[in-house]
């Protein structure tokens, strides 16, 4: 950015058309529940690789007014488990070609992620998801305290601190993306397919007729549904409570907050788990962080302040240039936490009713792949291959695939 000029003033601009307004028809093939980024690209690849457009997203409130655009947009694939690794590096990989793919620009930076150890045992665990990431393919490598300072200069290396960095896991191919051009890039594709994209209308019922489910009672009338996929997030649980279903799902509120706008200053994406900060540079300048969940359950999309008040002290402690820059705004959104913080990704004990939640706090970097296994689901009534270890089953059968290293409060 050359001096004086505004940060964020070269960001592109939108198509003067971005989807049609429609009232919602008498029946569909197939009733997506949420209009976040997961219903919305569910829609579009049902149309996309299965060529079913006879489809319907219904939104309560508007496209992307829930977890899509409230979130720190980190985009990473560097977990555990070989399940976890599967479907994000297969979503990483969509990322890479999405903006061609959608004919719009999501501003996919792969700026890489630094995810901090300070502690022996942060260490140990670190050093041990960086060779399992390197046996399943993922790009990732150990960096030592003088490295992570040359990958982002402004990090406080010092070892007399709470928290000193003892070194980092590094991702090169990972990075962020702008959140509410994502949603509106696959909205615009879907609806160019055939795709209805309601908003203001809330599901408050879904009907069944022996076993399987047939409509949704809607604000806005009933709907008849031939299949019919939860894509709720925070609000999953209520919404499987309508047919009996009781998800192992709790619903916290998830904070973030951004300063002013600055030149840049940070050029990678920083997280540290212990310390519970997350930290990039959105396009326009803002420093963008992200917090640990606030410990209660509750529906409403704000946070307590004492959250934010610790994140910070801890955010100086590592970046303690940031004391001179003034915080802009602060926001929450509802996220869906799970026992093993994994995904569920499931058919259900009900006919033709699926779901797609529990993604918790790191569930925008699944955005594209998620879409592309849940439509193949919908469209052949099975699980994908890459969403198979993530069914309601796992919590019976005990098979969990716990990822509480590599996401937990993390994103
Ligand atoms: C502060 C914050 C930071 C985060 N940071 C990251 C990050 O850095 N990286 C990352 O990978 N993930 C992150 N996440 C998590 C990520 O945002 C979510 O996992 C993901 O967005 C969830 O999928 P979604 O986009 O479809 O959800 P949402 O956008 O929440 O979509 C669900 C939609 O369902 C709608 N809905 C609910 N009930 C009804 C109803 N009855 N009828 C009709 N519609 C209904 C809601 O209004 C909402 O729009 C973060 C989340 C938050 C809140």
């Amino acid at each position: 950015m050359g001096a004086g000029s505004t940060p964020g003033a070269d960001l592109p601009e939108h198509p003067s058309f971005l989807w049609r307004n429609v009232a919602p028809k008498k029946h569909y093939d197939v009733v997506i529940i949420g209009g976040g980024g997961h219903g919305l690209a569910t829609a579009y690849y049902l149309a996309k690789n299965h060529g079913i457009t006879n489809v319907a997203v219904l939104e309560k409130g508007w496209l992307a007014g829930g977890n899509m655009a409230r979130n720190t947009t980190i985009i990473r694939s560097n977990y555990l488990w070989d399940e976890s690794v599967g479907i994000y590096e297969h979503s990483l990989k969509l990322w890479e070609t999405l903006d061609d793919e959608l004919d719009y620009p999501i501003l996919f930076s792969q700026r890489g992620v630094l995810n901090l150890a300070h502690s022996l045992q942060d260490v140990r665990d670190s050093v041990r998801r960086v060779n399992a990431n390197r046996l399943n393919g993922v790009d990732a490598e150990w960096v030592d305290p003088q490295q992570v300072k040359e990958l982002c200069p402004i990090v406080n290396i010092s070892q007399d601190v709470r928290y000193p960095v003892l070194g980092a896991t590094y991702q090169p191919r990972a990075g962020i993306a702008k959140h509410d051009y994502v949603a509106w890039g696959f909205a615009r594709a879907a609806d160019a397919m055939g795709v209805d994209l309601i908003q203001d209308c809330e599901v408050t019922g879904i009907e069944t007729v022996g076993g399987r489910v047939s409509a949704v009672r809607t604000n806005r009338g009933t709907i008849g549904a031939g299949r019919v996929a939860l894509c709720a997030a925070g609000h999953s649980s209520v919404l499987a409570e309508m047919v009996g279903l009781e998800l192992p799902i709790q619903s916290h509120p998830l904070q973030a907050l951004v300063s002013e706008l600055l030149e840049p200053v940070h050029p990678t994406v920083v997280m540290s788990n212990a310390v519970h900060v997350y930290v990039s540079q959105a396009h326009k300048g803002e420093l963008v962080m992200g917090a640990g969940i606030d410990s209660y359950n509750g529906y409403g999309q704000r946070g307590a302040f004492h959250i934010i008040e610790r994140q910070m002290a801890a955010a100086l402690e590592l970046f303690p240039v940031f004391a001179r820059a003034h915080l802009l705004r602060t926001w929450a959104g509802i996220v869906d936490t799970t026992p093993d913080a994994s995904p569920i990704v499931s058919l259900t004990p009900v006919d033709d009713l699926y779901v797609n939640c529990g993604w918790g706090t790191g569930g925008f970097k699944a955005t594209p792949g998620i879409g592309w296994c849940f439509a193949d689901t919908l469209a052949h009534g099975r699980s994908h291959p890459l969403t198979a270890a993530f069914t309601l089953e796992r919590f019976t059968s005990g098979a969990l695939v716990d990822e509480h290293g590599a996401a937990a409060v993390a994103h």
